[in-house]
């Protein structure tokens, strides 16, 4: 079949593909661990369900602005006045079916052919196939000593004439670590000086732990909305475990926001009116919901980690924050798309492949899921990788031996 050279070039969503494959063996009965997703187990926050069955009520379901619903954009003016200390007007909100059309957006307008996009590895799967999906170059910078922070000096030889924006997404997925505050300064200055855009996917920023606070790029700026180059990307999605229901946003200056809005009517024409209405109902109720998943993410992050802590070779950085942790694993095996494969196979354990987002060696694993999933997925993965642990395991109703190592 003849299709697009773009689209036959544009790479599957590996955790979408994973996720599909874990269900289809649960449907044939398998005792699959998920240690793959993107997504905790709560529901969704009373305040979002009563708005969305609100609005359903009516019975009056209709096309809505494109750029959202005036009273969510006042939600999000307001959360964004809270979290963020900056004023914002209903011009410089545009609402989108998910944080993921929010960047795909935003790359769609600023982007030219050939423009260069920087992304920090280990980065989110999706940002080097949005770049090329609208004709530009990615350009992954990665951390020389094989950690996960970036260092400044590697992104300035990064940088050339054909940079038009930077990619920042911290607390970080895959790593679930949370760049310093020197760091986003520095690079905030730096952009703003150069006119980079700096767009900071901040999709996890409230779900740190440790006490910790996520940078805001805004701190850092004393420049106005309408200049500056600081685009900030958020969503209901991760902050109150509504991945279901699509809605993300953006906050840019107006002449952005009236270009993305052009193209989102071209293309969607808006989000779903329930889904708007949910979102909203999540951003105005009791946000009691943001800190009881947050804790629950902390405490499963901790049992993780110490849980990894007895797997000889595995090396992990603890995660400041997200639903993820991304532990080197290369002592056992340096292809992590054959590991992941392994994995599933004899443990049937869904885990995802580092290289998918620029680490090979690493396999990413989401607390996401409960302790039980936590703790019988790394005791799976340990047996079929660790030979000085028990030989012998039960994986559902089955006794298996371990025979391979
Ligand atoms: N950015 C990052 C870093 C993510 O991890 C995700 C979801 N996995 C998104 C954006 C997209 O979120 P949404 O569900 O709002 O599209």
């Amino acid at each position: 079949m003849n299709v697009s050279q773009l689209a036959k070039s544009i790479a599957e969503s590996p955790t979408l593909k994973l996720n599909e494959e874990a269900r289809l063996l649960k449907e044939k009965g398998e005792a699959v661990i998920h240690l793959g997703g993107g997504e905790p187990k709560n529901k969704a926050p009373i305040s979002a369900i009563l708005s969305a069955a609100a609005k359903l009520n009516t019975g009056d379901i209709k096309y809505t602005p494109t750029d959202g619903i005036p009273s969510l954009k006042k939600a999000i003016i307001k959360y964004t006045e809270e979290n963020y200390d900056r004023v914002v007007a209903p011009e410089n909100v545009i609402v989108s079916s998910g944080a993921k059309q929010s960047v795909y957006n935003l790359l769609y307008s600023l982007i030219n052919p050939q423009d260069e996009v920087i992304i920090l590895a280990p980065y989110w799967v999706s940002y080097p196939e949005m770049v090329k999906m609208v004709y530009g170059v990615p350009v992954i910078v990665t951390p020389e000593d094989g950690g996960f922070y970036p260092r400044m000096e590697d992104i300035l030889k990064a940088v050339s004439s054909y940079t038009r924006a930077i990619i920042v997404n911290s607390p970080n997925n895959p790593s679930g670590v949370m760049y310093s505050d020197e760091f986003i300064g520095e690079l905030v200055e730096y952009c703003e000086k150069k006119g980079i855009y700096i767009i900071m996917d901040d999709i996890y920023h409230k779900l740190v732990f440790d006490g910790k606070k996520a940078p805001s790029a805004y701190a850092h700026t004393a420049k106005d909305i309408e200049s500056t180059c600081v685009i900030v990307v958020n969503g209901v999605s991760k902050l109150y475990g509504m991945t279901g229901f699509r809605i993300g946003w953006t906050i840019a200056n107006r002449k952005l926001v009236e270009i993305m809005t052009n193209v989102q009517s071209q293309i969607t024409s808006c989000t779903a009116i329930l889904l708007q209405a949910a979102a909203e109902g999540a951003l105005t109720g009791l946000q009691s919901a943001v800190e009881s998943l947050r804790l629950t993410l902390e405490n499963n992050r901790n049992v993780m980690v110490q849980e990894l802590k007895a797997f000889t070779g595995v090396k992990t950085t603890k995660p400041d924050g997200t639903y993820y942790c991304l532990p080197d694993f290369s002592a056992y095996l340096k292809d992590s798309v054959a590991l992941c494969e392994l994995l599933l196979k004899k443990a049937l354990v869904v885990t995802v492949p580092g290289k998918e987002f620029g680490m090979e060696g690493h396999l990413r694993l989401s607390y996401a899921g409960s302790i039980k999933d936590i703790t019988e997925g790394v005791n799976r993965i340990r047996w079929a990788l660790d030979p000085t642990s028990a030989k012998e395991i039960y994986i559902g109703e089955r006794k298996l031996v371990r025979d391979w190592l």
